[in-house]
């Protein structure tokens, strides 16, 4: 299963792909696919334009509310 980025900049949550397809355009095909992640979110991005999932570390990543534990 393909584990992309959630497409909601605020979401960072893993995101699957659930299907698939492609729209001719004058470019030429463009594959688009859909995506759900476990937030809920679904989008149906270009398949370009998808980033590859990378968990959240503490070095990359500020969130002050999950910092204390
Ligand atoms: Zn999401």
């Amino acid at each position: 299963m393909d584990v992309v980025a959630c497409p909601d900049p605020t979401c960072q949550a893993p995101a699957w792909l659930s299907d698939r397809w492609t729209f001719p355009s004058t470019d030429g095909p463009v594959e688009h696919v859909k995506t759900g992640c476990g937030a809920g979110h679904w989008f149906t991005p270009m398949a370009a334009s998808l980033a590859p999932f990378r968990a959240p570390t503490p070095t990359t990543t500020r969130r002050p509310a999950e910092a204390v534990r």
